[in-house]
């Protein structure tokens, strides 16, 4: 049985309570873990908070020699811990390779800023005085992740936290704890000392996380209705708050575009990880002149996209994560159809003895999806793309930006004018011209509107984990 690394111990839940990680590919069982509570976030965050007093104090630059140690000893296990990562989240073995060793390399990334961290001197009007803004730790942080990328998602966080010399209380969805363990259990190994990250585990710890009075910041990444409840909860203890929520994100295609490289960037921003991605390509508005032509080409890639079991090397896709999952893409894609959309490729369950136990779904594009469905209205959180017509840029702007979210955007143009006026118009964090749809460490990350925001990735993450103080030297 897994357990939850409360400093540095491998621990149950104080209520002795336990439930299980199945297959999203077999529905078999992976293991069992325990199903933790505020009495553990309690215990976790009285670790954090004892860590925090020696590790924010350690000097810089051992912070980034530890951390560096750690991530390679973590990276040299990437086999193990992606194997896992697959068999909990359903993945296939390649992405969660890519995905494993990610974590490792975010931490070395941000290992890199642990001495980096300036302030500044501000000349006072008063030459005998003079100002300083020095930058400090916050504290402890919650770290609170969903189960599409349970791993890029914790690293985003806790690489930047505590490289800035915060301490951790770390929560991986209820359903994907056990390859986040992994990884931390190796960054332990390879030297990152006890209490510094924290790990517990089950739905019950998120609330309680939000609510710690010892906790000073909450990093959460997932819905836009749970960022609106931590968001509401957090207030009540003034607790800094970072929020990457739900997205869907527009991809115009216009009629000068390199046309199989966008069909190769949108057959990966919409199928990668079965669809379920916070950035991709979600909403597709292709200009008159190359609809067909660039259908033609983004159905002939689906094609290729064999469903399977994520440990069979021969599976392009693995299955959905949860039967809720599948049922709300279905359902929304129903919607669509049931109001006169046309399925262009897809729209249901692979047929086979291989498919009868998990939650598979074929990878779907459906055209001339009418304005009132949800599909346009809603997070497709699934491999199924919404494609229209439009007539030029114009309209293809104002479709766009007809959305509650604003996480990331994507525009495929030869037209460097048409370009920079979609960079300028498009209300989203994020904006790919002519590029896929990945998010780099180094660019900040992060949504406007209601997918959030503060920032993930780059410089500004780091910052996002200090806090600024004042200083005045007088008489001097
Ligand atoms: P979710 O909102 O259901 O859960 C996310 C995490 O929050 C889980 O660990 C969950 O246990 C916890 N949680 C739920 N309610 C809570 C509460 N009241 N207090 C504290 N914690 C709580 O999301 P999900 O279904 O796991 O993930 C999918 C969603 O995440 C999608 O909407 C997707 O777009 C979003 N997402 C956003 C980004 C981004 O960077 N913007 C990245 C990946 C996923």
């Amino acid at each position: 049985m897994a357990t939850m690394i409360i400093e540095g111990d491998r621990t149950k839940a104080a209520s002795g309570e336990t439930y299980e990680i199945r297959n999203p590919a077999t529905g078999e069982v992976v293991d069992e873990v325990p199903a933790g509570g505020p009495a553990d976030v309690d215990r976790a965050a009285q670790a954090a908070a004892k860590a925090f007093g020696t590790w924010s104090k350690l000097p810089s630059n051992q912070r980034r020699e530890i951390l560096h140690k750690a991530a390679q000893h973590m990276l040299s296990k990437v086999e193990e811990i992606a194997t896992v990562l697959t068999k909990e989240q359903g993945k296939t073995l390649l992405e969660s390779r890519l995905e494993a060793r990610r974590f490792g390399e975010n931490i070395g990334w941000f290992a890199d800023l642990a001495d980096k961290i300036h302030g500044q001197y501000v000349r006072l009007p008063d030459l005998t005085t003079y100002g300083l803004v020095v930058r400090k730790p916050i504290g402890v942080c919650g770290a609170i992740v969903p189960w599409n990328f349970p791993l890029t998602l914790a690293a985003n966080k806790v690489a930047p936290a505590i490289a800035a010399g915060n301490t951790v209380v770390l929560k991986p969805a209820s359903t994907t704890p056990l390859s986040t363990l992994l990884c931390i259990e190796a960054l332990m190994e390879g030297g990152l000392p006890e209490g510094v990250v924290n790990v517990v585990i089950g739905q019950a710890t998120g609330e309680a996380i939000v609510e710690h009075p010892l906790i000073r910041k909450i990093a959460l990444t997932g819905s836009t209705p749970t960022g609106k409840r931590v968001m509401a909860k957090a207030s009540e203890t003034l607790k800094k708050v970072t929020l990457e929520l739900g997205g869907s994100d527009p991809c115009i295609v216009l009629d000068d575009a390199d046309l199989e490289g966008a069909a190769r960037a949108i057959s990966v921003g919409r199928f990668f990880n079965c669809g379920q991605q916070c950035l991709s390509t979600k909403r597709l508005y292709i200009q008159e002149g190359v609809y067909d032509s660039l259908l033609e080409k983004l159905v002939a890639r689906a094609a290729k996209l064999k469903p399977g079991n994520g440990l069979d090397k021969d599976s392009r896709m693995g299955p959905m994560h949860t039967e809720t999952q599948r049922a709300e893409v279905e359902a929304q894609l129903k919607d669509a159809l049931d109001r006169g959309a046309k399925l262009i490729f897809g729209g249901g369950r692979p047929k086979g003895p291989e498919y009868e136990k998990g939650w598979f779904i074929e990878p779907t594009i459906v055209g001339e999806v009418p304005d009132d469905s949800r599909m346009w209205k809603e997070e497709v959180f699934g491999p199924a793309l919404p494609v229209r017509k439009i007539k030029d840029l114009d309209e293809g702007l104002r479709l766009a930006n007809d959305s509650q979210f604003g996480l990331g955007s994507s525009i495929w143009t030869a037209n460097m004018a048409a370009a920079h006026r979609a960079v300028q118009e498009l209300e989203a964090g994020y904006t790919w011209v002519n590029s896929i749809v990945i998010a780099h460490d180094e660019l900040p990350f992060g949504g406007t509107k209601q997918s959030g925001f503060g920032k993930e990735h780059g410089v500004e993450a780091f910052l996002q984990y200090t806090e600024e103080k004042s200083v005045v030297y007088g008489g001097v």
